[in-house]
């Protein structure tokens, strides 16, 4: 079927008196499985959604570690997922972090890559990180299945904010885990329907739309990241450029530090000034905002949308020449 119906039901009626395939939205949908289907033929695993990648991510260590366990999480990774893990030490879970270019420390019990880091752009040693005992999991957002299929290169369980290039369009919030062992799988589906951390059919038929279109989309977005990301290291207000050859997400750090990367954020007038990353619009911001330290002063992040390679550059030049 090309275009599946939404089925927005949260009750389906037993059958003969017994619960069919569906019964209750939470523990799963129609539109849920069929995105599910499609993503995990993408990934070579079983698909799980999640409301968030953030939920995502909760419901992956709470249902596949116990109290106690220690996460060797990839440093400069997303910083949202250290402040969760952060959280969670109230539960008694622990982590430590570590640079992922390298081997992963001994003694943890699960290892948190991300490919590429947001914002830094560093890729995980995969080879590495499957000599390690403990399971492994690749937050792989910003590489999605067209650059990096991490099951493929040892991986466990491969995470996505798909609120990011999976669904593409800044219009839906949603999180996915792709495991590779079934046993993982289905701790994490009974996770999810008991916490209720389930993705809603809107979002999911979403993401079957927008994987349709996933492979164009990162082709372009590379092609235009690469330019800009050439154009950025050759410009003489620009000290540091981050780009990994390919996909859509790129950071580099101006000269002046803070003030000089917040005002270039109001110079701005076709990329828009606003957080997350990967859809068909260009957003830019100053990272410093949220993690303070723990990012370059003068780091600006930047998602190359689907525009005009020219249209963007034009916005950056001008942005960059008023300082
Ligand atoms: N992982 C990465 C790499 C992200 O960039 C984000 C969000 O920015 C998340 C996870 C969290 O995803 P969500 O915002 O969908 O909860």
């Amino acid at each position: 079927m090309s275009v599946p119906p939404l089925d927005r039901s949260t009750i389906w009626p037993y059958e003969d008196g017994e619960p069919g395939e569906f019964y209750y939205s939470r523990y799963g949908h129609p539109a849920g499985e069929h995105a599910e289907r499609e993503l995990g033929r993408l990934e070579g695993g079983t698909a799980l959604l999640f409301s968030s990648g953030s939920g995502a991510t909760t419901a992956l260590v709470l249902a596949l570690l116990e109290p106690g366990a220690t996460i060797a999480v990839a440093e400069g990774c997303y910083y949202g997922t250290p402040v969760l893990f952060e959280e969670l030490t109230r539960w008694g879970l622990r982590y430590v972090e570590f640079d992922q270019t390298g081997p992963p420390p001994d003694g943890v019990d699960l290892v948190w890559l991300e490919a590429p880091s947001n914002p830094l752009l560093t890729m995980p040693d995969l080879d590495a990180a499957a000599a390690h005992p403990a399971k492994v999991v690749v937050d792989s957002t910003a590489a999605t299945p067209v650059y990096l299929r991490p099951l493929e290169r040892g991986a466990d369980l491969v995470l996505h904010s798909a609120t990011k290039y999976l669904t593409g369009h800044h219009d839906v919030l949603l999180g996915a885990v792709v495991a590779k062992d079934d046993a993982d799988a289905a701790r994490l589906r009974e996770f999810r329907g008991r916490t209720g951390i389930t993705a809603s059919p809107d979002a999911a038929w979403l993401l079957g739309r927008s994987l349709k279109t996933l492979e164009l989309r990162m082709l372009k977005h590379t092609e235009t990241a690469a330019e800009i990301a050439r154009r950025l290291e050759g410009h003489d207000a620009v000290e540091v450029v981050r780009y990994p050859g390919f996909g859509g997400l790129l950071s580099f750090d101006v000269a002046g530090g803070a003030d000089a990367a917040r005002a270039l954020e109001r110079r701005l007038t076709r990329i828009e000034n606003a957080t997350s990353l990967g859809g068909v619009t260009s957003t830019l911001e100053w990272r410093g905002r949220w993690e303070g330290d723990r990012v370059p002063r003068g780091l600006l992040r930047l998602s190359v949308g689907l525009e005009p390679v020219e249209e963007l550059w034009a916005d950056l030049e001008q942005a960059l020449r008023s300082r």
